[in-house]
């Protein structure tokens, strides 16, 4: 962390906004060690490895999820050898790391590999990217950071950033920090650590579908945002209204995560119950995914492909195929999609 941030930090336990620095270790960055302490009520939160530690009193759920994450063998490699993320693993792997989201070509990012799915999104989010057109003096939270990738990526732009995330995935962006600097919190979202009002935008991939509670989550992230403000979404697992909830949800359940397969109208309800007044669920491109999956598994032209190539340069004659399906879609599987949020002055 760096001293700035302190402007928008509170207690999360008491909300007082007067916490005490106290430093122990720093380097050419940022101070890498020491503890941040609130004078109200003497809640006292770590900071390692340059990440402040908001979890002390963090909800059960919070913490299994987070136990089952560190539990997790995340990463297998060329010759099937299976890491957890630890230290020296992301020293090992700290190439990988730096060419997230879309790879580099090698067996990490390809069918079956640990980063398949990153790479294969990885369309997806420069999408996202691109419409936010950031000219640099945004502030922005990203909650559900993980590697924290997005985060560096809107760092390299000039935005503020601050990445939070539960897990010690987190860790990994030590790595990044040293070519674009951006602050970084463990925390869980229902309950951050900062002052009303502090961001312009609030960005999330896949992580809210981890929240029990839609309404708490997206109150929450209202009262952070500034007004004029938005939250953007993607990523997020969504099921069709007439699709019955996958296996996979129950399974990841007893092994701790928290993930819940909601549908657009719960997750539309759940942004309305949070507060938000203006929300928007787009259905977006398929060519766009198609493209991006095909690159990655060699770039074969099928028909299909060609197609897909077609619509992207003719993008609004795909969105008006698309408007015939909107209906199927809510009904089977939304695929992908994006939620945005805005905060108005009088909300
Ligand atoms: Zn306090």
């Amino acid at each position: 962390m760096k001293e700035g941030v302190l402007e928008v930090l509170r207690c999360p336990d008491c909300g007082s906004s007067s916490l005490k620095l106290n430093k122990e270790n720093t380097n050419h960055l940022e101070i890498r060690s020491g503890k941040l302490i609130c004078p109200v009520c003497a809640a006292e939160y770590l900071i390692e490895d340059g990440i402040i530690d908001f979890l002390h009193n963090a909800s059960k759920g919070v913490l299994a999820e987070r136990k089952a994450m560190d539990e997790d063998d995340y990463i297998i490699d060329d010759s099937g050898n299976k890491f957890k993320i630890t230290d020296e693993v992301i020293q090992r792997f700290r190439n990988k790391f730096l060419v997230f989201p879309e790879g580099d070509g090698s067996a990490f990012f390809k069918r079956g590999g640990s980063f398949q799915s990153t790479a294969e999104a990885s369309g997806r989010f420069y999408s996202a990217m691109e419409d936010l057109q950031l000219t640099g003096k945004e502030r922005i939270l990203e909650i559900g950071a993980c590697f924290s990738y997005a985060s560096f990526k809107f760092a390299q732009k000039g935005s503020s950033v601050v990445a939070l995330d539960i897990s010690n995935y987190l860790k990994v962006s030590s790595l990044y920090v040293e070519k674009a600097y951006f602050e970084r919190v463990f925390s869980d979202m229902h309950k951050m650590p900062f002052v009303d009002n502090s961001f312009d935008i609030v960005f999330g991939s896949a992580v809210l579908h981890h929240s029990k509670n839609l309404k708490a989550v997206f109150a929450e992230i209202k009262r952070v945002l500034r007004a004029g403000g938005k939250l953007v979404l993607i990523n997020e697992a969504a099921r069709g209204i007439l699709e019955r909830i996958h296996p996979v949800y129950k399974k990841m359940e007893d092994k701790g995560f928290g993930d819940t397969a909601y549908t657009l109208l719960e997750w539309k309800q759940g942004a309305k119950a949070g507060g938000f007044k203006k929300v928007k669920i787009i259905l977006l491109s398929f060519a766009n995914d198609l493209i991006t999956k095909n690159k990655n598994r060699g770039g074969k032209l099928t028909f299909i492909i060609r197609l897909a190539y077609f619509f992207k340069k003719h993008h609004r004659l795909e969105k008006f195929l698309l408007w015939f399906i909107i209906l199927p879609r809510f009904l089977t599987r939304p695929k992908s999609w994006k939620l945005i949020c805005y905060k108005n002055a009088e909300d």
